[in-house]
């Protein structure tokens, strides 16, 4: 078993996972793979810090259960540090200013003893205990998927990179849940894991190279740049083709054309706009906070009231007039006008998808990328289907590439060294 990649100090157990050769390839692999779950004898990197102490351990080796269990409550407080992350960031607020977690409904501070990860949350039943207003389900679930993440990577990957992959499984969970509720990715949590994936190949060359041979640090940063590059490239050469196919869409008018509001007969039917005879409903336009419709009006009617001509802007929630002025769109009673061009956005992916990308690329190289890409859509495509969804109204893509990513991680990249042993050495990289 002479393979380079065991003098980056990992131990053989979690090395011969990803022994690619010496498994003969195919097959092979697949077996090793429960190998990895064999106790063996202590791996040089343990006798070498065992060496530190005269030679005995103080504490049980690093393959030994018992390390599940402080992996476990790591996970569990990082994850109620992440439903800090997920309520404040998105909503512009400090992280650490108030330092004490506070109930979104009363604002009363949470005291330590009711702020135990998952126990509390258990414990009380979901309800706060200074008012009784409901604390949703999600401040338990992130708590539990952050924690078995830990464990999971914990059991999958050498000690050495463990915490850079730690610091990736909670930036993405943040991420997923931000995604999920306000349909933005804060560019502060991908350009933070953009700069920590590059730190793990550099300290663990292999992981950007899951499926291949690694090379040094140095090779290993670059392979974990192309990742980020190609992460970054691709999606936006994906985001530029959608745009291309389905994107901003213009109208123009020979002569103006009458457009309105109209508002929804009820609570299933959206908000929609009106222009020659062509309805275009609210959450085809709307999907993000940028998103805006552009009108180069003859005459806007505000109320009934014409305020003039000019390009007006509307929002989700509120509109521009030409002079600058805004207003909530709930405090208007009718808006209409005509117009000579109009300009609808419609962006299938946003711009905090492509960094997200960068930021699995600079952890999983370009093979991770092209998986995460092609793994999160299709999840996208079953959750659509399951859910009913996706059709007209959009779905958030960030909580599908971070599902595709762990799928990379924990097992895809087998999927892809299979693939590229089936297509021939030719392949080989
Ligand atoms: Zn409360």
């Amino acid at each position: 078993m002479s393979n380079p990649r065991l003098d980056w100090g990992l131990t053989q157990r979690r090395c011969q996972g990803f022994s690619k050769r010496e498994t003969g390839g195919g097959l092979g692999r697949f077996t090793a793979l429960w190998d990895t779950f064999q106790p063996l004898p202590l791996s040089s990197w343990q006798r070498e810090i065992g060496g530190l102490n005269g030679g005995a351990l103080f504490y049980p080796p690093l393959d030994h259960w018992i390390w599940l269990i402080p992996a476990f409550l790591i996970g569990a407080c990082i994850g109620s540090f992440l439903n800090v992350v997920i309520y404040r960031v998105p909503r512009g607020m400090s992280v650490n200013e108030p330092k004490r977690s506070f109930c979104p409904n009363c604002k009363k501070p949470i005291p330590m003893w009711l702020n135990l990860p998952l126990i509390s949350w258990l414990q009380l039943r979901g309800k706060c205990a200074e008012c009784g207003a409901r604390i949703a389900f999600r401040y338990f679930a992130v708590e539990l998927l952050t924690a078995l993440l830990f464990v999971a990577i914990w059991q999958v990957f050498p000690p050495q990179v463990v915490v850079f992959l730690w610091i990736m499984a909670a930036l993405l969970v943040a991420i997923t849940f931000i995604d999920a509720e306000h349909l933005i990715i804060p560019t502060s949590l991908t350009w933070a894991g953009s700069l920590v994936g590059l730190g793990a190949c550099a300290v663990w060359p292999q992981i950007p190279v899951m499926a291949g041979v690694a090379g040094g640090w140095l090779p290993g940063l670059k392979h974990g740049g192309i990742g980020w590059l190609s992460g970054f490239v691709g999606l936006w050469l994906v985001v530029e083709l959608g745009k291309l196919a389905f994107g901003k869409k213009k109208l123009r008018f020979e002569k103006p054309a009458g457009w309105h509001l109209r508002e929804p007969a009820d609570d299933t039917e959206p908000m929609c706009f009106v222009i020659d005879e062509e309805e275009i409903p609210w959450w085809d336009m709307f999907c993000r906070k940028s998103d805006r419709l552009l009108v180069e009006a003859g005459d806007i009617r505000v109320d009934g009231e014409s305020v003039g001509g000019g390009t007006l802007i509307i929002r989700e929630t509120e509109i521009q007039l030409p002079d600058g002025t805004q207003h909530p769109l709930a405090k208007l009673k009718s808006l209409d006008g005509t117009a000579s061009s109009v300009v609808i956005p419609r962006e299938a992916m946003g711009a905090g998808d492509i960094h997200l990308l960068g930021m699995i690329g600079a952890f999983f190289g370009w093979t991770g990328v092209l998986f995460s890409l092609f793994a999160g859509s299709m999840f996208a495509i079953i959750a659509a289907l399951i859910g009913r969804i996706g059709f007209g109204r959009q779905l958030p893509f960030g909580p599908f590439l971070a599902m595709g990513a762990f799928a990379w991680a924990f097992g895809g990249w087998r999927l892809w060294a299979w693939y590229v042993d089936f297509l021939g050495p030719l392949w080989m990289p």
